[in-house]
């Protein structure tokens, strides 16, 4: 595997394992960026191309996303060289060895990223009994089932809304991107009174400024169709969602869906990053010049992670969602009180928060990182 340059700073990483097997065609390494605040927890990814470099990367992204989330946990992340399409028996003997490999690094849990799901987990947690998002006949909170993510994205929207003077009664709002993320999203924020003006996926977008019939393109996309197939619907191009006129606008799809030169079509006052990097910076900072308020990805979005930490915590579904109401609420004040005190983006005031708390864990650590 590729070793790239490692970024390395006074916040991590505190380890780097690499793990060969050449008999089994093994290769994997795991990247445990700062225990200050606990175990790291942060997802395995499979994939032809990567990197020592990219696990690094992503294993800080999870140092301060545990962080902002206020979890007691640090930032770890874990990648295996391969086809995420291999033979599912391929897969278990690799992801077994892998783990037991690394049964003894307690300060890392294993959770799911691309090219790996609850099944995954339960052969880890099978193994090293150290894995989070299991299988829900393993304990597990199935967090895509229950909407987790989108029942935080309706907090912080609660949270952001009343900063700005936004009612969620009768809020236009639309989801690009209906699938998991977005389709609760919908869902809960339609309980509190909002109205879902657009909706897309990978084949179209709908849009009636009237209120789309959510519980028909729920069922339509449940069906394991696309909304294109809607009733009656005249779907437009997948790209038009962008143009949609609303008060609440959540991608829920791919990175990069917002660059500087598409950013000016979006008609919206508030931005909930469902998806991860959905904005580009200049898209970001043209939308806060623009007097559109942007909660980051990694505040908006922290609703699966709070609830994988529950879960490994042993709390019920009921503990874990109401964790995930607190967490958010307070994390999207936080955040838009530090960016409007210190007139910076709420990007920026995100990760100044979660530096901080990292920076105050470490001063009760003998070794701070570690
Ligand atoms: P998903 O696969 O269930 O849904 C994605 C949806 O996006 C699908 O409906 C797909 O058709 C649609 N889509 C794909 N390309 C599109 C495009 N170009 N335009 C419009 N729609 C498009 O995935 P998900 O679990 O809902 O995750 C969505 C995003 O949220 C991802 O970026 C993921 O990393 C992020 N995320 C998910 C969670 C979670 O709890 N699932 C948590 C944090 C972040």
């Amino acid at each position: 595997m590729s070793q790239g340059a490692t970024p390395g700073d006074h916040l991590g990483p505190a380890k780097i394992i690499r793990v060969v097997h050449q008999a089994l065609g093994l290769d994997g390494v795991l990247v445990i960026d700062n225990v200050a605040r606990g175990p790291s927890i942060g997802g395995l990814r499979v994939a032809p191309d990567v990197t020592v470099e990219e696990c690094a990367r992503l294993a800080r992204a999870m140092t301060f996303k545990n962080a902002a989330a206020d979890l007691a946990h640090g930032g770890g992340k874990s990648v295996l060289r391969g086809d995420p399409r291999m033979p599912p028996e391929r897969k278990e003997a690799l992801l077994r060895a892998f783990a037991h490999a690394l049964r003894h690094e307690t300060d890392y849990i294993f959770g799911p990223d691309m090219g790996t799901d609850e099944t995954c987990m339960g052969w880890i947690s099978d193994e090293i009994g150290r894995a989070v998002a299991l299988p829900a006949a393993l304990g597990g909170i199935p967090l895509d089932e229950l909407g987790a993510t989108g029942f935080g994205l309706r907090h912080a929207a609660e949270v952001a809304g009343a900063a700005i003077g936004l009612e969620l009664e009768g809020a236009r709002t639309v989801v690009q991107g209906f699938g998991a993320v977005g389709i609760h999203a919908a869902r809960f924020l339609a309980e509190r009174g909002a109205v879902l003006v657009g909706a897309s996926d990978s084949k179209a977008t709908l849009t009636d400024q009237a209120g789309l019939d959510l519980a028909q393109l729920v069922a339509t996309k449940r069906a394991g169709k696309s909304l294109a197939d809607v009733p009656d619907a005249r779907p437009g191009p997948v790209d038009a969602v962008i143009d949609v006129a609303c008060d609440i606008w959540i991608p829920a799809a791919r990175p990069d869906v917002i660059t500087g030169d598409n950013v000016d079509r979006l008609q919206t006052r508030l931005v909930l990053q469902g998806a991860n990097i959905p904005c580009t910076d200049d898209a970001e900072r043209r939308l806060a010049e623009r007097g559109v308020t942007v909660i980051p990805d990694f505040i908006a979005n922290a609703g699966g992670v709070i609830c994988a930490a529950m879960e490994y915590a042993g709390a019920t579904r009921t503990a874990a969602f109401e964790a995930i109401g607190e967490k958010i609420r307070g994390n999207v004040e936080a955040v838009l009180a530090r960016s409007r005190g210190r007139g910076v983006l709420p990007r920026e005031a995100a990760v100044e928060l979660a530096a901080n708390r990292v920076r105050e864990a470490m001063r009760h650590r003998r070794f701070g990182i570690f």
